[in-house]
């Protein structure tokens, strides 16, 4: 992140605006990948289902997705689902508006389809496909999005892979960095992310890092990312998967970002993972990146993180109330007192 990026984003969060937007653009996915909380039942916060919401098809689509842009006036759009590409047409429509708008866009795809060739020399429009691990697990988990559909559908193009550390990963010795390696030398790959598995909060499952894995996955990352450039992993950043924020209050990713579902309407709380989310062992790395900026003192003396939430505190006061049309569901996370 650029210095200009913060001082622009400082701005909006003074007017009342989250720089960043994240709309789940269809509740469909032709994937049923194990983990993916997106289709958890608390994800919308209990009452319906991402299935269940009734989402825009064709001009609806595109006219919803420009209405809320034009709202919230983002400098950053996320587009994510359901797997966006379900609506290519859709977005390949959408995409030359949001470039005119000057926004930067990133696709969020299992790239279980063909990568839309023009969107390779769009300005400021980046594609980032979701790996789940190696191909023998990735294959497993992510049918029908195999790697050989995979490498076939992103030939020719420009894409960002991420990839998210699940508990059966750490189970073998060598695993991230085989599996960075193998994506560091394919030439289609711009850079490669990682986050860490984040469970909802007193769940129980097989994707969870134990605090040993964790710590491990962290080291790992360290040496990986100067043996493989492309791993565009911060060292500040991956410091905080050791200590993240304690609460969506104290997340500036969660305090930044406005994330809404394919309704066009429900908000996802408290950040993108909906439902409750268990902070205290989140591996969301947009949170840790946006931590570690935090964590910058300004002329060596005050906290970024300090002037964000002040900064917020003041553009709470002119925070623009809902788009007419957008009659906003936000379901309540539980309290912690609620929860045990
Ligand atoms: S591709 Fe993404 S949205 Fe679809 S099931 Fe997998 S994790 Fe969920
Ligand atoms: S789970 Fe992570 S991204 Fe979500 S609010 Fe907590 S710290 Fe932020």
């Amino acid at each position: 992140m650029q210095t200009s990026d913060i001082l622009q984003a400082w701005k909006g969060i003074l007017a009342g605006r989250r720089p960043s937007l994240s709309i789940e653009v269809t509740r469909e996915c032709p994937l049923r990948c194990p983990g993916c909380y997106a289709y958890e039942p608390a994800h919308l916060g209990g009452l319906v289902t991402l299935r269940e919401l009734n989402d825009s098809k064709g001009e609806d689509l595109v006219a919803g997705v420009l209405r809320l842009v034009d709202f919230h006036q983002p400098l950053h759009l996320s587009l994510v689902g359901g797997d966006p590409l379900v609506r290519y047409r859709e977005l390949e429509t959408l995409m030359p508006h949001l470039v005119e708008r000057g926004i930067f866009v990133q696709v969020v795809t299992s790239a279980f389809r063909q990568i839309p060739t023009a969107w390779k020399d769009m300005p400021r429009v980046k594609v980032v496909v979701s790996i789940d691990g190696l191909r023998e697990d990735h294959d497993e988990r992510r049918k029908p999005a195999t790697y050989d559909r995979i490498l076939k559908n992103i030939d020719g193009q420009r894409i960002t892979i991420h990839s998210t550390i699940v508990g059966q990963m750490m189970k073998r010795p060598g695993y991230l960095e085989e599996f960075v390696a193998f994506w560091s030398a394919r030439p289609e790959i711009e850079k490669i992310w990682m986050s860490i598995f984040t469970p909802q909060r007193g769940a129980e499952s097989p994707e969870i890092l134990t605090p040993d894995e964790r710590k491990r996955a962290v080291e790992e990352m360290m040496g990986i990312r100067l043996r493989h450039p492309k791993l565009e992993m911060h060292a500040s950043a991956l410091r905080q998967f050791l200590s993240p924020p304690d609460s969506p209050k104290d997340c500036i990713f969660a305090q930044t970002t406005h994330t809404i579902s394919a309704d066009f309407k429900t908000k996802i709380t408290p950040c993108q993972f909906g439902g409750d989310p268990d902070c205290s062992q989140c591996g969301c790395m947009a949170s840790m990146a946006l931590a570690a900026v935090g964590e910058h003192r300004l002329g060596g003396l005050i906290p970024v993180k300090h002037i964000f939430q002040a900064s917020f505190a003041v553009g709470r006061l002119f925070e623009k109330k809902e788009a007419p049309d957008a009659a906003v569901t936000e379901p309540k996370p539980k309290t912690r007192a609620e929860a045990a």
